[in-house]
């Protein structure tokens, strides 16, 4: 069979000039040349736009996914009014607006409300001033229980994320290097998962003196205190008596509101925070009252003067 066909082949082969069967083989190899080198293009085609429209598109939306617009963008410390020898607790401005701000950092499920009330009345900016143990003891349920820590929750709700030192201590009984670990200590657990160095520091209990204010300000970072003391904390506390601090008489038609530029004080643990919550919002916003971050509040007021206690 292979025989025959060599010979036929051979036969074929003899019929035909050499010149012509020259012509047809340099033929014939430019025309496997020209289908090789097409298919090489038109594969290379195909794999940038797979590339382009497949995997890098879809690792731009991943990138895009991740990215969050919202996120409190932190205003350098140059940005800020002076401040004194004591905390700043409320602004001057006969503009309608205050801050509420969230003490402390424990407790991811009330932590969790607060940000959905937030949320829900109308995308609220708040402040939370963070403990860094909070923040430990935080991470590590987040971990066992496979959800994102409270800093991240809050961060990436838009909120602003502040400093409240590292263990809670009384700044008045520590030395000037501790108040510094204290600060920086926190700082750093909150940058790691901000990636932002916070501004604003708030002192445990209120407590401070000339000296702690001085190594705030040193570390150029903003001290910040309080006017209205929502006492949430207390076991004694309601949710009545929470909505009563802030607007008294919100009961009635006979609403008493805040003064403009109030800093409001309350707390990620307090048990009946986000059910006043939920009642209050809606009072300040009807009231016509704008609710921002605390440095928002600060630098909106800024050419107005910070107030102190
Ligand atoms: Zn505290």
């Amino acid at each position: 069979m292979v025989l025959s066909v060599f010979v036929t082949s051979g036969k074929i082969v003899g019929m035909i000039e050499k010149t012509t069967l020259f012509k047809i083989l340099i033929t014939l190899l430019a025309c496997v040349s020209l289908i090789f080198v097409a298919y090489r293009v038109c594969v290379r085609l195909n794999v940038n736009v797979n590339t382009n429209s497949g995997e890098k598109d879809a690792e731009k939306v991943s990138k895009n996914e991740g990215q969050n617009t919202d996120l409190y963008e932190v205003s350098p410390i140059s940005d800020y009014p002076e401040v004194g020898e004591r905390p700043v607790c409320n602004v001057k401005t006969s503009e309608k607006i205050i801050s509420l701000s969230f003490d402390d950092g424990y407790n991811y499920e009330n932590t969790k409300k607060i940000v959905d009330i937030l949320k829900k009345n109308g995308n609220l900016k708040a402040t939370f001033f963070f403990c860094g143990n909070a923040i430990d003891s935080d991470i590590k349920s987040a971990k066992i229980q496979n959800r994102e820590n409270s800093v991240e929750l809050v961060h990436n709700a838009g909120h602003e994320i502040a400093n409240h030192s590292n263990s809670h201590p009384n700044f008045k009984k520590l030395t000037k290097e501790k108040m510094e670990k204290e600060i920086e200590s926190c700082n750093k657990k909150i940058q790691n998962i901000t990636g932002k160095r916070p501004v604003l520091f708030r002192f445990p209990y209120g407590s401070h003196n000339k000296e702690s204010v001085g190594v705030v300000k040193k570390l150029n970072m903003y001290p910040v205190d309080w006017n209205i003391d929502t006492l949430d904390w207390n076991k004694k506390s309601s949710c009545d008596s929470i909505c009563s601090s802030i607007c008294k008489g919100y009961k009635t038609g006979n609403v008493s509101y805040p003064h403009p530029g109030s800093i409001v004080l309350m707390h990620t643990t307090g048990k009946y925070t986000p059910e006043a919550l939920e009642i209050i919002i809606p009072v300040l916003l009807k009231g016509g009252y704008k609710i921002v971050t605390v440095s928002d509040l600060v630098l909106s007021a800024s050419d107005k003067g910070a107030n102190n206690k």
